[in-house]
């Protein structure tokens, strides 16, 4: 006999995947912090000194690309992060790097929304971040790559524009670690499912966007995300 419940479940958060019907179901949802120098610099860390690190954002913070989103509630300072997304298809725990790649079920763009100013204010005080990070809405993304069609993405430009204007550019082997790095840390922490997404962080030139504004971003081969703020 099936479960039954006290009120219908939520639906599984999903994303769709280019060139085929079939969605992929989102999990959990990992997120790198300061894994570029310069990003790392800019948050007043040194990167030499202090590694990179996780937190988490809830699956169904997702947002389909070409969205119009709210300005948050709570915030008066809401910054773009873009990111290269990893999605997992393979699970497992103590994953080695050299095995890495074959977890991969695709690539995606994502923009890390952040409310900044509760995200400095947590910092201040030694605070969590997950009301700074882990809001509604936080996490716009593409539609998921199969790495298929992509290949093993290790370098490439990775950008983000507000009205057309340049806010964010470097490459992709420029992470600190590096994707297949980053999938044997985390499976060391947590076991990795099926339609787990890992943000992989963030270039320098981060900063805030308005009511108004239209956000573009994107790593070479994949698609570009469009998210209008109102
Ligand atoms: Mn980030």
């Amino acid at each position: 006999m099936s479960e039954t419940f006290v009120f219908p479940p939520a639906a599984t958060a999903s994303l769709e995947v280019v060139g085929q019907t079939e969605r992929f179901p989102v999990h959990r949802i990992y997120c790198v912090g300061q894994n570029y120098a310069a990003h790392a610099r800019e948050m007043g860390s040194n990167p030499d000194r202090e590694p990179p690190f996780f937190f988490l954002k809830p699956a169904d913070a997702v947002v389909a690309n070409g969205a119009t989103l709210d300005y948050p509630q709570r915030t008066e300072n809401l910054h773009h992060e873009i990111e290269l997304v990893v999605a997992i298809g393979t699970g497992g725990r103590d994953i080695p790097v050299d095995a890495a790649n074959q977890h991969i079920f695709g690539y995606a763009v994502g923009n890390d929304l952040t409310r900044r100013d509760l995200q400095s204010a947590a910092r201040k005080i030694g605070r969590p971040w997950d009301t700074a990070k882990g809001f509604d809405h936080s996490a716009p993304m593409t539609a998921i790559h199969p790495i298929a069609q992509t290949g093993t993405i290790e370098s490439g430009r990775i950008w983000l524009t507000v009205n057309g204007e340049l806010r964010q550019e470097a490459d992709i082997s420029e992470l600190i670690w590096s994707v297949p790095e980053i999938i044997a840390e985390l499976s060391t922490l947590y076991e990795l499912m099926p339609g787990d997404l890992i943000f992989s962080g963030t270039p320098a030139g981060i900063g805030p966007v308005q009511p108004g504004e239209r956000i573009e971003g994107g790593v070479d081969g994949l698609d570009t995300l469009v998210t209008t703020i109102r």
